[in-house]
């Protein structure tokens, strides 16, 4: 079974769409994202690009702050003070990667942890690991955008983590660690691998779930995944011939596995999904009228 990211996130988004209608009514506004984006990377344009679609699309108002490559770090700082302190904002982010002399951690630390939607704050990846119990931690605090769209992909698939093997591929902060917790408080049993991990094919086979997030064309073949196994990935990477390809060779994988996400129009599009809940979790908690939602 090949699951569609991109159908699974328009069917999210437009029942978000119906949400935002109703709280416009109860709440008097609708949700607000901030997005600032810093220099001209070209493959940061589309990003924010389709992040501001989706916004369209789920009715949420989206606020874009376009700055020159040479800003510094005090003025992004000051912009991101306004936000924080705007009421009429509910979630903030920065595009990554910034330019080079601009600290990364700086700046996402800078945003107000109850409106930092990609999940990046510190307290925000300590909520994620300190979290004992195996509630919805997204329900609490804003959880990375990109594991949060693999956990509604295997929701979507009817696979439940709970007592499967789970293997990981990559250890980066903003897939590899949060997707690894969050099967882990699924109850799954987790192995992480990374560029230092020996005999990595003897340890991907034993995966019922297989996440592949490296950065490597087709880089997870057949003979590393075990029949039946769900097999997502995350890997985004352009080939010479300027098409698309994920970390996982689909048309060789594909016929072992018992589900598979595609690149694209897998993870990728989830990963925008989740931004536009994450926001509204924002909004919900911000608006202190949190209700539990049907999606
Ligand atoms: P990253 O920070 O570069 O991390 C890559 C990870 O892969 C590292 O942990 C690295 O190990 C590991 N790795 C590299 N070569 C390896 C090898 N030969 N064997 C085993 N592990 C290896 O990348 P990222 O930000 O996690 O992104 C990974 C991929 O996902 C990229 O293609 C990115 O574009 C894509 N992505 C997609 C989405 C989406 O929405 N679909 C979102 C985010 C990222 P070390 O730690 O040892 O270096």
């Amino acid at each position: 079974m090949t699951i569609s990211g991109k159908e699974l996130a328009d069917s999210i988004i437009g029942r978000i769409a119906s949400e935002v209608e109703d709280y416009h009514v109860r709440f008097g506004r609708v949700p607000a994202l901030a997005v600032i984006l810093v220099g001209e990377d070209p493959a940061s344009k589309v990003y924010v690009r389709n992040k501001t679609r989706a916004c369209e699309r789920a009715g949420i108002r989206h606020i874009e702050i376009t700055l020159p490559e040479d800003t510094s770090e005090l003025e992004i700082l000051e912009n991101i003070e306004a936000l924080n302190a705007d009421p009429s904002v509910d979630g903030i982010l920065v595009q990554l990667p910034l330019p080079a002399h601009l600290s990364e951690s700086h700046i996402t630390g800078a945003i107000a942890r109850e409106k930092d939607v990609d999940g990046f704050h510190p307290l925000n990846v300590a909520a994620l690991w300190l979290g004992r119990d195996n509630a919805k931690i997204e329900e609490h605090y804003p959880v990375a955008c990109t594991p949060r769209g693999i956990m509604r992909i295997l929701e979507a698939a009817g696979v439940d983590p709970a007592g499967k093997r789970a293997v990981v591929i990559g250890r980066s902060n903003i897939v590899g660690l949060p997707i690894a917790k969050l099967l882990l408080n699924a109850n799954a049993t987790v192995t992480i691998c990374h560029s230092r991990t020996k005999d990595i094919a003897e340890i991907t086979r034993q995966a019922d779930i297989l996440v592949a997030a490296i950065g490597k064309p087709k880089f997870v073949g057949a003979e590393m995944v075990r029949d039946s196994a769900v097999v997502v990935d995350v890997g985004i990477n352009r080939l010479p011939d300027g098409k698309l390809c994920g970390d996982v060779d689909f048309e060789a994988v594909a016929p072992r596995a018992s589900v598979i996400t595609p690149v694209p129009g897998g993870v990728g599009p989830m990963t925008v999904c989740s931004l536009m809940e994450n926001t509204i979790d924002c909004y919900l908690r911000h608006t202190a009228k949190r209700k539990k939602r049907k999606i």
